[in-house]
């Protein structure tokens, strides 16, 4: 018999109580992780008035719940979250402790693996258990996908934005343990989180959006961006970003596609100004039917896209609106 494993962790996020969405993609997937290393599923759940939530982790594959449940623990407090779980891990020797890669979670994992002196990678776009049972996170580097692995440390760690994996099905007669967590009283803290305020995005959600607009540093300024949001307007779709758009302060950190950004699932995806660079692409693997506007006919992005527009896009796209235009007004009177 070899030597049996320790869990697959997926620390939990709340906001306002209720449980974020990549909480159950990541513990779905973790099942399937756990399935390769015949060992358990297991979640971290910290926040206050949470009792009845470990039901919906247990219904999405969890097969334990370790709930620390404390008015100190409402909001995100990095230092105290941070000890809660490191003291946790030492305990209890997880094999893989799987975080979201939102604002809680990228700040949170560097957190807890310096703290146990492991590895990180972060952003990954798939996980999988390789021939020696080692965890192997993909991430998109070089062109292509890189496989990397932590062969001499545990736990080992990985952060996966929402949106990487599918939602599990809820199985709601599935049942699991719950473990209260005793909070520490007096744990030294130089950041206090008072409140969490949540900013509200502009425009369309893009993660439910059925048309997307994105645009990238071929826009060249901010009047060639304001183009390419108009053509978002008409077309009533969610704009949003690759990274040298972000940078460059056209658009916000928020709309951001891609790896590090948000993954996409629209009808509908018309990539303006931007090079089909893999970290960006991987955001919109979901899109049904994709469009690329692209001045330079070499461009990679025009191997990946379903239909394709050689052209400079500030002469394209005001001909496009108003062809749009036009076609809306005929359905109109129709
Ligand atoms: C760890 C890591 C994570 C990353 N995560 C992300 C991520 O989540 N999302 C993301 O987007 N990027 C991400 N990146 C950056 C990514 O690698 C690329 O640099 C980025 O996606 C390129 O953006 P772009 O296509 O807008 O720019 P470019 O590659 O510079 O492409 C601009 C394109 O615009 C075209 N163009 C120029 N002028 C015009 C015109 N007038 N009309 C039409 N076309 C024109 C050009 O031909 C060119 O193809 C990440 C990078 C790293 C290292």
């Amino acid at each position: 018999m070899g030597k049996s494993r320790g869990p697959v962790w997926v620390i939990a996020e709340q906001i306002d109580c209720r449980i974020l969405e990549v909480s159950f993609q990541l513990i779905g997937h973790g099942r399937k992780l756990a399935a390769a290393l015949d060992t358990t599923v297991e979640a971290i759940l910290l926040g206050h008035k949470m009792e009845e939530h470990p039901r919906q982790l247990f219904a999405a594959g969890g097969d334990r719940v370790y709930l620390g449940n404390d008015p100190e623990l409402a909001v995100y407090q990095p230092e105290i979250y941070t000890e809660i779980i490191e003291k946790l891990a030492k305990e209890r020797q997880p094999e893989i402790i799987l975080v979201g890669s939102t604002a809680m979670g990228r700040e949170l994992a560097p957190l807890i693996a310096a703290r146990l002196d492991t590895g990180l990678t972060a952003h990954c776009i798939d996980l999988v258990i390789d021939g020696n049972k080692v965890l192997e996170s993909r991430i998109p580097a070089y062109g292509g996908l890189l496989s990397i692995i932590c062969p001499d440390r545990r736990p080992q760690m990985a952060t996966i934005a929402t949106g990487v994996f599918p939602n599990p099905e809820p199985d709601e007669s599935r049942t699991g343990e719950i473990i209260p967590i005793e909070v520490p009283k007096k744990i030294p803290r130089r950041i206090q989180t008072l409140e969490v305020v949540r900013e509200e995005p502009e425009g369309m959600d893009l993660e439910s959006a059925t048309i997307v607009v994105a645009g990238g540093a071929g826009a060249g300024d901010p009047a060639g961006w304001r183009k390419i949001a108009g053509l978002a307007e008409v077309l009533n779709a969610a704009l949003g970003a690759t990274r040298p758009a972000v940078d460059e302060g056209w658009a916000a950190l928020e709309t951001m596609i891609g790896q590090s950004g948000k993954m996409v699932s629209p009808e509908l995806y018309i990539g303006v100004g931007l090079s089909g660079e893999l970290q960006h692409m991987v955001g919109i693997s979901g899109a049904k039917i994709m469009v690329a506007i692209n001045n330079d006919a070499k461009s990679p992005v025009f191997e990946q896209v379903d239909y394709g527009i050689v052209d400079d896009y500030r002469e394209f796209v005001p001909v496009f609106i108003e062809k749009i235009k036009e076609y809306q007004g005929k359905l109109k009177t129709c």
